[in-house]
């Protein structure tokens, strides 16, 4: 068998199968390739990008460690993520896209769907964040296993030495990166949640207050049912426009009242609905159950005025991989469909998103 050239257009799971030290290389490097799917669809090159690093030394010890089948020395500075200096974040100019995602009510799966439309993001190469805005039930850490409290730094840009310190986000396997209150330690903890409008200044805090790479798409897993200040919030942040998640059980006039109410709000389209828990299709016989009833997704869509991204069927095993942490294995279809759908409605987008009434 010819010898796989390490390149930086080296697919990572190839080269982690024929080169079994490679993991342990790129495991130094922060690239938790045991435990994440999104290196299947990702070159070296990629990979490092993805992480904030250059790839050149990944090569290096890649090839070293292969011909001397030991780890070589790392230079702590070849592991450390590039982040940008925070200047341009008060615009929203380091994010391309900032899209929330909404739920008219709680347990219809917004946090898993976030999750699963962050790694369908990342499996088509972009740079992803979450930031996790549900202060009533952060779940996206635990769904991604994170459990170390953020780290804080000093404005790099700052000279004067009075700037807000800022939070540095946690890193999926997958490298997506995430800011959620459940990564705080007790005393930021308190400090953010107890000052001014809790959930609107806490968004503010998050997306102001971090160092975020340059992100193709920022997403907000935003609390359900979310009340009218935090959209004001997000109004100033310039997003794109929402994406509803729904449920077969909602009811459906309730969900339209909150679609409805959110866009006058906002200002700003719904650009996609996605139906969570749909169905469920036995994997003994093939059949296909309405397990919390008929779909109204349709019905939703048409009075938003958006599309139908997709209906997520109910998958045991998205429910086993995130209740255990290890979110960044999901390798389900399901992924790439929904993040087709939403890069494809964002680009339809008129550039100033047009108001939308639906009443
Ligand atoms: P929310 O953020 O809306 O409160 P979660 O995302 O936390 O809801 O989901 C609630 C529970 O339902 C979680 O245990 C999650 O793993 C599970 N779940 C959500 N969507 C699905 C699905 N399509 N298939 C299987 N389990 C799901």
């Amino acid at each position: 068998m010819p010898t796989l050239e390490i390149t930086p257009t080296t697919n990572i799971s190839e080269l982690v199968a024929a080169v079994p030290i490679a993991r342990e290389v790129l495991e130094a490097f922060g690239l938790g390739c045991s435990g994440c799917s999104v290196n299947k669809s990702e070159t070296i090159e990629q990979g490092a990008r993805a992480h904030g690093l250059r790839s050149e030394p990944i090569i290096a010890a890649l090839t070293q460690a292969r011909s001397a089948g030991r780890m070589p020395p790392i230079a702590n500075e070849d592991r450390k993520p590039a982040r940008k200096a925070p200047g341009a974040f008060r615009s929203g100019g380091s994010f391309r896209h900032v899209v929330p995602v909404m739920s008219g009510k709680g347990g219809v799966g917004k946090s898993l769907t976030t999750a699963l439309l962050a790694l369908g993001l990342r499996r088509l190469n972009k740079r992803v964040g979450i930031l996790d805005a549900d202060i009533t039930g952060p779940s996206i850490p635990r769904l991604f296993g994170l459990r170390e409290p953020l780290s804080i730094e000093r404005d790099p840009k700052d000279t004067t030495g009075q700037a807000k310190p800022l939070f540095v986000p946690a890193v999926t396997r997958s490298a997506i990166e995430v800011i959620s209150s459940n990564l705080l330690t007790p005393e930021e903890d308190t400090a953010m949640v107890w000052r001014g409008p809790i959930l609107s200044g806490v968004i503010r805090q998050f997306f102001e207050q971090t160092l975020w790479s340059d992100l193709d798409v920022l997403l907000v897993d935003l609390p359900p049912g979310t009340s009218d200040a935090p959209l004001t919030v997000l109004q100033s942040l310039s997003v794109d426009g929402v994406v509803l998640v729904t449920m077969p059980q909602a009811l459906a006039t309730m969900i339209v009242r909150k679609a409805a109410n959110l866009v006058m709000q906002l200002k700003k389209p719904v650009i996609g609905v996605i139906e969570n828990m749909s169905y469920f299709i036995a994997p003994d016989t093939g059949r296909r159950y309405e397990i919390f009833g008929p779909s109204y997704a349709d019905q939703v869509a048409t009075l938003a005025r958006a599309p139908l991204f997709a209906r997520v069927p109910i998958i045991p095993k998205l429910m086993q991989l995130s209740d255990a942490g290890r979110a960044d294995e999901i390798d389900d279809p399901i992924c790439d469909t929904l993040a087709q759908a939403l890069l494809a409605a964002l680009a339809a987008l008129p550039k100033a998103a047009a108001e939308i009434s639906l009443i």
